[in-house]
């Protein structure tokens, strides 16, 4: 028997033990764990229910239990004689006994036991035993229930306080990272009720003596705000920086609580100081008393140790990006100053040039252009008015300027009274003209300074130029543009001056062509080449026509229809064209007696070598000098030559002697055919135009017709045809077709130089001999 109940109590010791053990393990999860811990309790007591639960005045509310099943009422019923114990008026444990069961969750509970976690609190969480077995319990079992329970609650804080170092060990450099406050606060709020249990958190922001809601986790925990700091209860602690921790709202007078809503219990507040005062005030909240425990506020009170710091930081960051914006304002304001005129706001010169030089380098359609405005009588306006009027008057200048611009022009004052214009894209000098003309007109309106109207007027130069990249050719731009102001100025004041830079460029150029064009015969850089003339049906050549090439010495060759009208003009062309005719003559005798056989040669007639009275004779002599007869040679006219009685008689004289008269490029001054009847005309020459249509689909009808009428109108004359520029099969096949048998043109040959034409004479087998020539007669040239 004795064994039996020392078995009894060494059972009861290894499970006591075995329950300590569960307490002390500090690696299970917490939940688990209170699961395990219950079971223990159970077993050691042989209850059927054993819970964690919730007392204060009103009962026990269950938050864990075992043998309890999920769906039951959370409260436990009321337990008899219980009151003291649950309004905190007597010790900590408490148990009962009766041998009328109560029912609690199907059991018939005939003995209960409660141990408070806290003995000394009022309110709060406790371990509840309950049994059937009859009998109450020992006092030994109380005893033991209460150092369990003691033993559970130092076991929890412990591990709460660990929990709490592992999250605030975490908290500081989270916290330090937040620039702004409102993240921070909300950081730190929910860091408050994961270490405190709380259900609802705020943070108060304290300015002059106010405190207001700043952020909120969870439900509402205050009335309305902002309150005067002196009004909380929290104020005096908070002032020395300590936690200020309220059990339960209940217990504290309505009037002193202010206006916390009624399901806050437990109110616990973290004041943050800063420079001693405080600045934030955390505030937790939970709806059971005597719920924060002090390992949970010490915690806290880690985490607003941390906001101190984090708030500052918040502070400091705030500043600087003040401070950088403002840096930021000023280096903007500075690079707008280095780049715009203080007094009108407009670009300066700098930012012209930059925009000139964009518009050089674009590449846009058109033209860039550039205006250059200054005002007329502004300095006699500036000294009767004074400086402030004068101010005044720019910036209305400007004002009106603006009112001219298009979409991406530039206006810029480049100082005192000089504003340009940037014309990014102007199509031609005529528009940059009506653009100019456009200022005048609105600077033309009078402006009113000081209740006086004042006209000031203004000078206009205006310049235009290709597009062509590089900072030269704006800052050459702007020179221009200023010489052409000072032009404008010159001629009279109020107009408007341009200059067509590229125009003025390429009259550069050819002036310098104009003085060239005097030495090239003499330095050796004129050459003639030869273009077969043949017959189409058997390609035999028949003669040649002598073109004009200049090798300039630093240019290259250069084109017969760019120098030949620079030649007229400065009267060059007398000498070149007495040396063409020479050579080609000379050539041509050369020919005649080497290869036995009749050729002609047409050398091109420029209208001002015609117009010299001399002309018909220094012709006659020349051909005369290289022993040739007269009919073998060529002249040919361009149809738009001024028809003289001067000009017919040089030709007439020609004729009479037997030099021949060809009308070049024919057809294409349709205007002029009347003098045909006058000019001693025995060949037409159709212009190469009218050929190239001749196989086109499109223009062949058109083209077909013209040359059909010429040679009808060659035909009734009694003239012969040439076709100049065949350059195809089909072309040569149309031509014949239609009765012309003499042409030139790529197809054949290309101008050739003396030694290629010797060449190709050496390799024809069907020249004309002088014999068969007197036998076809004169037509055959
Ligand atoms: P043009 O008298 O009508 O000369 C014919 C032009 O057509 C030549 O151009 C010749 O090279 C070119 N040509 C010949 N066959 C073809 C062809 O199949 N297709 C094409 N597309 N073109 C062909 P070039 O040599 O450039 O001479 C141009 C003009 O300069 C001549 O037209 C003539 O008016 C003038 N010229 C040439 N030499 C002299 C000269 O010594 N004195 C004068 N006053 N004018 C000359
Ligand atoms: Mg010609
Ligand atoms: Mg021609």
């Amino acid at each position: 028997m004795a064994q039996g109940v020392e078995t009894v109590a060494d059972r009861d010791r290894t499970r006591l033990l075995r329950l300590l053990r569960v307490i002390d393990d500090p690696v299970d999860a917490p939940e688990p764990r209170l699961h395990r811990f219950l079971a223990g309790l159970a077993e050691v007591f042989t209850a059927e229910i054993t819970a964690l639960v919730h007392t204060d005045a009103l009962g026990w509310e269950v938050i864990t239990a075992w043998g309890f099943p999920e769906t039951e009422e959370r409260r436990l019923p009321p337990l008899p004689g219980a009151d003291d114990f649950l309004t905190g008026r007597g010790p900590g444990v408490w148990e009962c006994a009766g041998d009328r069961p109560m029912p609690v969750a199907g059991i018939e509970v005939r003995a209960a036991a409660c141990a408070r976690l806290d003995p000394e609190a009022p309110a709060g969480p406790a371990l509840v035993v309950l049994r059937s077995r009859p009998g109450p319990f020992e006092a030994s079992e109380v005893e033991t229930l209460r150092t369990v329970a003691a033993r559970w609650r130092s076991a929890v804080r412990e591990e709460e306080r660990r929990d709490a170092m592992e999250r605030l060990a975490h908290v500081g450099p989270r916290f330090a990272r937040h620039r702004t406050l409102d993240p921070l606060l909300d950081a730190a709020l929910a860091e408050l009720t994961a270490l405190t249990g709380a259900e609802a958190a705020c943070a108060l922001t304290v300015r002059d003596g106010v405190a207001e809601v700043r952020r909120e986790h969870g439900p509402s925990l205050h009335g309305p705000w902002p309150r005067a700091l002196d009004r909380l209860m929290a104020a005096p602690a908070a002032r020395q920086g300590r936690a200020w921790v309220c059990p339960d709202l209940f217990d504290v007078a309505r009037d002193v609580r202010g206006r916390e809503p009624a399901w806050v219990r437990s109110l616990a507040c973290l004041p943050v100081l800063q420079d001693g005062a405080p600045v934030i005030l955390l505030y937790a909240g939970h709806s059971h008393p005597g719920w924060f425990s002090r390992p949970g506020i010490e915690a806290a009170s880690v985490l607003a140790g941390w906001l101190g710091p984090a708030l500052a930081n918040v502070g400091l960051h705030q500043h600087l990006s003040q401070t950088e914006g403002r840096l930021r304002e000023l280096t903007d304001e500075l690079g707008r100053q280095a780049t715009h005129d203080p007094l009108t706001g407009l670009a300066n010169r700098e930012l012209a040039r930059q925009a000139l030089e964009r518009g050089l380098a674009s590449n846009a359609a058109g033209m860039v252009g550039l205006l250059f405005c200054d005002l007329d009588k502004f300095k006699a306006i500036n000294d009767r008015l004074g400086h402030e009027a004068g101010d005044e008057l720019l910036r209305e200048v400007a004002t009106r300027l603006a009112g001219c611009l298009r979409t991406g022009d530039v206006l810029a004052r480049l100082g005192g009274d000089e504003f340009i214009i940037v014309l990014p894209v102007v199509a031609d000098l005529v528009a940059l003209t009506q653009i100019g003309r456009r200022v005048l007109q609105t600077l033309d309106e009078p402006f009113v300074l000081r209740g006086e109207s004042v006209r000031v007027g203004a000078s206009i130069g205006g310049v235009m130029s290709e597009r062509e990249p590089g900072r030269d050719r704006a800052v050459d731009l702007l020179r221009d543009a200023d010489a052409a102001m000072y032009a404008a100025k010159n001629r009279g004041r109020g107009r408007v001056e341009v200059f067509d830079r590229f125009t003025a460029q390429r009259a550069v150029d050819r002036l310098r062509l104009r003085e060239d064009l005097l030495t090239a015969l003499d330095a050796g850089e004129m050459e003639l080449h030869y273009q077969p003339i043949v017959d189409l049906d058997d390609e035999r050549v028949t003669g040649f026509e002598a073109l004009l090439r200049w090798n300039h010495a630093s240019l290259g060759r250069i084109s017969p229809a760019d120098f030949i009208p620079m030649a007229e003009e400065t009267g060059a062309i007398t000498a070149i064209g007495d040396w063409v005719l020479a050579e080609a003559c000379r050539r041509l005798a050369q020919w005649h007696a080497e290869f036995g056989a009749v050729l002609s040669m047409a050398v091109n007639v420029s209208a001002v070598q015609l117009l010299d009275p001399g002309f018909a004779q220094r012709c006659i002599r020349t051909i005369r000098a290289t022993g040739l007869s007269n009919r073998h040679v060529w002249l040919e006219v361009t149809e738009n030559i001024e028809v003289t009685s001067q000009l017919i008689d040089q030709l007439r004289m020609l004729r009479d002697v037997g030099v021949r008269v060809a009308m070049d490029d024919f057809g294409m001054s349709y205007s002029n055919l009347g003098y045909l009847k006058h000019l001693p005309v025995e060949r037409l020459k159709i212009d190469q135009s009218f050929v190239a249509g001749l196989g086109a689909a499109t223009a062949d009808g058109i083209d077909r017709g013209i040359v059909r009428a010429i040679l009808a109108i060659a035909e009734s004359a009694g003239m012969s045809v040439v076709a100049e520029g065949v350059e195809t099969e089909e072309q040569r096949q149309v031509l014949r077709d239609l009765g012309c048998h003499r042409g030139q043109g790529f197809l054949f040959a290309r101008p050739m130089p003396a030694e290629d034409a010797d060449a190709l004479l050496a390799e024809a087998t069907n020249l004309l001999t002088e014999a068969a020539e007197a036998a076809v007669g004169r037509l055959a040239g």
